[in-house]
């Protein structure tokens, strides 16, 4: 409970509009959580388990961290392959000791990112620590019901290869979401997310064509606006190097220059 506590709780400071795009999934999102917190006939079951599928750095972390923020929620970022490897015959005891503290620290949302790292179809080259992580996290997931009636914990499940998951997986995540790569219009939101602050002075529209041609997922496009700002630094602080030898207190009170970020 302690290594949970310390290891994988974290803030989410993250709210929808930090997301660019993807308004059908934002929506699906706030369905999914807002049915869940809300007093409801006992007919009414809301989704325990959320499936979110796509490729790499299309923002399965930051919507899960969204649900969070925007609850105020206890935000549990759990990567299966790095419990695996470190805490080899502890991990099924570290999903037990997860979902206890989940439900002690309630509204809680649980991210499980790279489920696949812990199951294949053909069950081939999967250690017995991810086996038995694996029955422990589906056990937790069926039993939930009984155990917390009154608690929202909503487990959030991601990967970018579904088609290795088996079946007792997918049918505890009856709610899969394709989450895509941005098309031009969320590719705009997701430049203007990025460089919150700073003047665009850049045709938006030719650089988010050309990033959809060459299929930039939203980690492409904020690392290729890191670029261009820390360019657009170098290029304004000539001085950079001499503040180098300043001491902190001092630094601390001078200003960064910016100016607007063009199409160079
Ligand atoms: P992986 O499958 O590799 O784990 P992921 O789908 O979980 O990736 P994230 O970690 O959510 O991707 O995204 C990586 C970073 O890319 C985010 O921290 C964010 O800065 C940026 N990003 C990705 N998608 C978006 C988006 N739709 N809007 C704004 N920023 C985004």
């Amino acid at each position: 409970k302690n290594y949970v506590k310390n290891n994988l709780i974290q803030k989410s400071p993250v709210k929808w509009d930090d997301i660019g795009g993807l308004e059908d999934v934002k929506r699906l999102m706030m369905e999914t959580i807002v049915i869940s917190a809300l007093q409801k006939p006992k007919s009414i079951q809301p989704w325990k388990g959320v499936l979110l599928f796509g490729p790499p750095g299309t923002g399965k972390t930051l919507l899960a961290s969204a649900c969070a923020g925007s609850l105020d929620a206890t935000f549990f970022n759990v990567k299966a392959s790095s419990v695996t490897s470190k805490y080899f015959g502890e991990s099924s005891k570290i999903i037990t000791a997860l979902y206890e503290v989940a439900r002690e620290l309630s509204p809680s949302i649980v991210f499980i990112d790279e489920i696949d790292a812990l199951t294949t179809k053909r069950g081939e080259g999967v250690s017995e620590a991810s086996r038995r992580m694996l029955s422990t996290l589906l056990t937790e997931l069926d039993g939930f019901q009984d155990k917390g009636k009154d608690l929202l914990v909503l487990t959030l499940s991601a990967t970018n290869t579904p088609w290795d998951l088996d079946e007792a997986v997918l049918s505890r995540f009856p709610r899969r979401i394709y989450i895509p790569l941005p098309d031009k219009k969320a590719t705009k939101e997701i430049i203007k997310i990025n460089t919150k602050g700073i003047e665009l002075n850049i045709d938006l529209d030719e650089i988010a064509e050309k990033c959809v041609e060459r299929l930039y997922s939203g980690r492409d496009l904020k690392n290729l606006c890191q670029e261009a700002i820390w360019n657009m630094i170098r290029d304004v602080n000539k001085n950079l190097y001499e503040l180098a030898k300043l001491p902190y207190n001092e630094l601390r009170k001078r200003k960064l220059k910016t100016r607007a970020l063009t199409n160079n």
